[in-house]
């Protein structure tokens, strides 16, 4: 049976009264029976952003710490989203609201924190949403919604100076993310809330923001709500004790740091040290649409790889593989899926200060210079040093066979 971090952390959902189901967040339509009555579907934005025109005159440090605050409040908002979610009952759980709030609701606190801190340098956000439905006419309950969460969450933390924001502020927020990124200048990346799907559930997700300077990361900050500060390697998670919710964070050449998300003193973390497969545990995507858990599979086994795959949602699988939980992280989604910046760049640069290594599988490294999405070969592969050449080995053997028998 698959140790599956997601199944194991629904033992922590299920006293909090939840699992749930939830399809993916294309095509979404209005409900108004829910106790969430704020559906809206999704489109992608071709709007052209604004251009970052800043270099880097400021030190990384203060924008690291903004990007801290910044994620650190913006899973405030989602805990308190996903908590009311898993109290709620199973006609509001179905639906898919909740999860739309919370991404918008993110992504505005992340864009009103880094304009409010960082006044030197004009936000350039690469971001997921934009406020295209959310200004449509169906949506008006849904956008009061999000203002009044954003306000709360301001309102219940003492350190945030941001005085009561309208609904017309949170919508410019939210296109703030409009940017392309791109080669040059600065932008940050965020994906508002990163695994969604885990998110529904009551198990992982991140809020994960990046900073790209002249094309390449250089900070990173991931917040899981839901991860325990406790390793989760050979857990069975049913830990009462566990205290969860983790902040990774990273800044090049600076190392990676891991601290509880309610304010711990941070420690440093290390990727695994392990250099014997036959030792190594993995990751993936709890959702197979995601990975293809076949292919990893077969990796596994070419490899030597005794424990089964850790399956959880979102780049907590960076974080988790930064401090050392497990020593491997496979992702092979379906031929012809894009991967975007925000998917990987805070989780790149938390397990790269880690000591890690991040490539797509044919070994090259991951490019985030070329706009919103990646363009890489196949999937992408994580681990240490020492392990990577056997694993790109077994990576390769793995794809080939696979091709040769359809
Ligand atoms: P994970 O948590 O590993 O399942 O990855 C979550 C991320 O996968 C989401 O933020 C999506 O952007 C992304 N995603 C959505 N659809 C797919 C797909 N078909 N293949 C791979 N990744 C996807
Ligand atoms: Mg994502």
């Amino acid at each position: 049976m698959n140790t599956s971090f997601g199944q194991s952390s629904a033992v922590l959902s299920i006293k909090r009264g939840a699992v749930v189901h939830i399809n993916s967040r294309t095509g979404t339509h209005l409900h108004t029976k829910s106790k969430f009555p704020f559906l809206l579907s999704l489109s992608f934005s071709t709007t052209t952003p604004r251009a970052a025109r800043a270099t880097a005159s400021m030190s990384h440090h203060k924008q690291l710490a903004a990007a801290k605050k910044a994620a650190s409040v913006a899973a405030r908002l989602c805990q308190k989203v996903q908590t009311a979610l898993l109290q709620s009952d199973v006609q509001s759980k179905s639906d898919k609201s909740p999860v739309t709030v919370a991404d918008y609701g993110s992504q505005a606190i992340v864009s009103l924190i880094l304009e409010k801190e960082l006044t030197a340098i004009p936000l350039s956000l690469v971001a997921e949403e934009d406020s295209g439905d959310l200004r449509k006419e169906e949506s008006r309950e849904t956008l009061h919604r999000i203002t009044e969460l954003v306000n709360d969450t301001f309102a219940s933390d003492g350190t945030i100076n941001i005085s009561t924001v309208s609904e017309e502020d949170v919508l410019k927020a939210i296109d703030t993310g409009k940017s392309e990124g791109g080669p040059h200048g600065q932008h940050w990346v965020l994906d508002p809330i990163d695994g969604t799907k885990g998110f529904v559930r009551g198990q992982q997700y991140a809020i994960a923001l990046a900073l790209l300077d002249e094309g390449k990361v250089v900070l990173g900050v991931l917040a899981c709500p839901n991860l325990p500060l406790s390793s989760i390697a050979k857990s069975d998670f049913s830990s009462s004790e566990d205290k969860v919710g983790c902040l990774f964070f990273a800044e090049v050449g600076g190392g990676t740091y891991m601290q509880s998300l309610d304010g711990s003193p941070p420690t440093k973390v290390h990727v695994s040290t392990n250099e014997n497969p036959e030792e190594a545990s993995f990751f993936e995507s709890y959702e197979a649409a995601h990975s293809s858990h076949d292919l990893s599979s077969l990796i596994a086994s070419k490899l030597g790889v005794k424990a089964p795959p850790v399956r959880i949602d979102s780049q907590a699988k960076y974080g988790a593989l930064s401090r050392g939980d497990g020593s491997i992280y496979l992702r092979f989604p379906r031929r012809g899926y894009v991967e975007k910046i925000w998917d990987h760049a805070a989780g790149y640069i938390v397990v790269a200060e880690a000591g890690g290594v991040v490539n797509d599988a044919g070994g090259k490294p991951l490019d985030f210079s070329k706009g919103r999405y990646l363009d890489l070969d196949t999937g992408i592969v994580v681990t240490n040093q020492k392990l990577m050449p056997a694993l790109l080995k077994a990576v390769q053997e793995s794809i080939s066979e696979k091709a040769s028998s359809l």
